[in-house]
């Protein structure tokens, strides 16, 4: 009967281990699945770098290279009114760049 307990205690030693290490593996994934989302969102393959900022080529719209180089955030840059020539011609709303 001794024996048996210290099988039982050693399975139930396992069986914390495989826990824990399913926790391990679980966090990775999450990890990973972040990563892969930020990636998608950074695609740069239909972006082209002209005069400082990111021109899609798919749509006419402008891309804050700031924000797509530090925050991995794909952001769309608004087009500053004329009286605001001098300034620069794109805003971007995120980290407040001219361009
Ligand atoms: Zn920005």
């Amino acid at each position: 009967m001794q024996k048996f307990s210290n099988l039982l205690a050693d399975l139930s030693m396992d069986f914390a281990d495989t826990k824990m290490a399913l926790a391990d593996m679980k966090e990775e994934n999450a990890n990973l699945k972040s990563q892969l989302l930020k990636q998608e969102k950074t695609d740069k393959s239909d972006l082209e770098y002209i005069d400082n900022i990111y021109h899609s080529n798919t749509n006419e719209c402008a891309y804050c290279p700031t924000c797509i180089d530090s925050k991995n955030i794909k952001i769309r840059l608004t087009k500053l009114p004329r009286a605001f020539k001098k300034l620069g011609t794109f805003k971007c709303n995120e980290c407040k760049s001219v361009y």
